[in-house]
């Protein structure tokens, strides 16, 4: 029998330990950072500066380390992503070392370490390092221009076909921080160190640029998320439809993969949440979440849906690893693959791993948010839909397992491991509307939704759990199906047995009038003169 609710005090209890376990064991996280960053930078150093024989502590405002030759400064270098860590296309900041000279004339620029997918679109490590060494010898005093024909008092650089965002930030980053250092450390050519520098700014902002640059894909997803809205408003209708459900709900999943997944790399991550949260607690800014447009479209999106709906509407519709699971699962169902699920009992408690793993994550993300980044590989989304299954064997198998066991049991990942599933469960507990349809004989005794349910959402009493739920409306279709739902099935024996009743009454009335109409006949031909 089908327990409604988990243990709730021991587990509570459970997760308490764990934050704590978790808090803790993120304070134990390398502190000797600096140590390994100086001797990491220091062969780029000296590349830069062949004379230098040290380089001071980063520090000041903005964030930057003096480098130094037989005891005199010669220059500065600094991290781009210290002073301006602009999210890049992969939502993290690109970290590039820059060296600079007293004159404000930078002498060398390495990107250390960036995880912009665009190697995938054909773009190679070699094109991106010959990117930015464009900017060697250029002047603080300059004014820059990406790309496009040479203009005077403009220093070109070439951009990168298909790497236009990765570009847009590099540039950014590289210029807007080199304004600050030299204006704070007074490098200007020999001029007074509180002149306005010329810098090139741009009158539209970074994501605005974003934003424009991607007009064809914010299009396409907003009429997806229209169409969407219109098939949630109009599920009732649509579930008497099975089969043009079966259509619309397959092609969106279809869709889901290929464009969100693949081609936009919009695949939401638990990461969004965590640095969501940091940044409500620390300094948030607009700019941080306006940098992706598609990922920020669908956010706002699911955070309208979660108030409506509750988590199904992202988990069984929008998310591509979900889909590419629910795709496979369908595929190896046509093939007639036996399937296989856990016992109730394991099922309940296996429930619960996904919001321990949330709150692990969590707690790593109060020490350090990279940190957190490094264990929230526990997700498969890069490997499966950012990288697109090209990246190191590990990574890979662990993917794969995962779609493997999705072949014999419906979303596995989804039911017993997701942290964005947890995440997205909890808000949803507040949705404002239960639209699924219910019956009084759901449960009690009719248990058919709930053994059908692809991801075990409906309580042996008949309940739908909503925060489990993914929406993928077989429940409703089930419920208007006059073949499958026993109460809607006697309804329409019931709805059989009348009208045959009522055809057996009208042959009746019609063969009795037939038997009068003979009468009649017979009587006026008796009657008649002739006979
Ligand atoms: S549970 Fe996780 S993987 Fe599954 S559909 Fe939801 S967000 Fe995607
Ligand atoms: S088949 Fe009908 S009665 Fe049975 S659980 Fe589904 S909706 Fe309820
Ligand atoms: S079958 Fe019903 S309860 Fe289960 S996931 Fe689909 S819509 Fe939700």
């Amino acid at each position: 029998m089908r327990r409604a609710c988990l243990p709730s005090v021991a587990l509570i209890n459970l997760l308490r330990w764990i934050f704590v376990l978790s808090a803790l064991l993120g304070s134990f996280a390398p502190a000797a950072a600096d140590d390994a960053d100086n001797k990491r930078l220091y062969p780029l150093v000296h590349e830069f500066f062949p004379q230098a024989d040290r380089f001071g502590p980063f520090d000041g405002e903005p964030r930057a380390a003096p480098v130094i030759a037989q005891n005199v400064e010669i220059g500065y270098i600094y991290l781009t992503d210290d002073i301006l860590p602009i999210p890049a296309y992969s939502g993290k900041p690109i970290s590039t070392l820059v060296a600079v000279n007293l004159d404000g004339t930078i002498v060398g620029v390495r990107i250390v370490h960036h995880e912009e997918p665009i190697l995938l679109a054909g773009v190679t490590e070699k094109q991106l390092a010959a990117y930015v060494e464009q900017y060697r010898g250029i002047n603080a005093n300059e004014r820059i221009k990406v790309g496009g024909s040479e203009r005077d008092g403009y220093a070109t650089v070439d951009s990168i076909t298909g790497a236009t965002i990765t570009v847009m930030v590099i540039n950014q980053t590289i210029t807007k921080t080199l304004s600050r250092v030299a204006k704070s450390r007074g490098l200007f050519d020999g001029r007074p160190a509180q002149q306005v520098l010329p810098f090139a700014e741009d009158s539209l902002s970074i994501w605005q640029l974003v934003w424009k640059e991607r007009q064809f894909r914010i299009g396409v997803l907003v009429v997806a998320l229209v169409f969407l809205t219109l098939v949630l408003l109009f599920q009732d209708w649509l579930v008497q439809h099975p089969r043009l459900l079966v259509w619309v709900r397959d092609g969106y999943l279809v869709f889901t993969v290929i464009f969100i997944g693949w081609y936009a790399l919009a695949q939401l991550s638990v990461i969004n949440v965590l640095t969501f949260v940091h940044a409500l607690m620390q300094d948030f800014r607009w700019e941080t979440f306006l940098i992706d447009p598609l990922m920020f479209i669908l956010w706002g999106f699911v955070a309208f849906t979660l108030l409506l709906w509750g988590r199904g509407v992202y988990c069984g519709w929008l998310c591509p690893f979900g889909a590419l699971q629910e795709l496979i699962n369908q595929l190896a169902r046509k093939f007639n693959v036996r399937q296989w699920e856990f016992p109730e009992v394991v099922h309940e408690r296996l429930w619960a791993l996904k919001y321990v793993v949330l709150l692990l994550l969590f707690g790593l993300s109060l020490q350090s948010l990279s940190l957190a980044e490094t264990y929230a590989e526990v997700e498969p989304f890069k490997t499966a839909m950012t990288l697109r299954f090209q990246r190191e064997w590990g990574y890979l198998v662990y993917a794969l397992v995962l779609l493997g066991i999705s072949v014999v049991n419906r979303k596995f990942y989804c039911k017993y491991i997701c942290p964005l599933g947890a995440a997205l469960a909890i808000p949803a507990r507040q949705r404002l509307f239960d639209w699924l349809r219910r019956r009084k004989e759901c449960g009690k005794p009719c248990q058919i939704c709930a053994n059908e349910c692809e991801v075990r959402a409906i309580n042996a009493t008949g309940e739908i759990n909503g925060n489990e739920c993914h929406c993928c409306l077989d429940c409703q279709v089930t419920y208007w199906n006059d073949h499958k739902c026993p109460p809607m099935a006697q309804r329409r024996k019931r709805r059989q047995k009348g009208a045959r009743a009522r055809e057996l009454a009208e042959e009746m009335v019609m063969s009795f009038r037939a038997m009068d109409s003979t009468d009649e006949t017979d009587a006026k031909e008796s009657d008649s003169p002739a006979s």
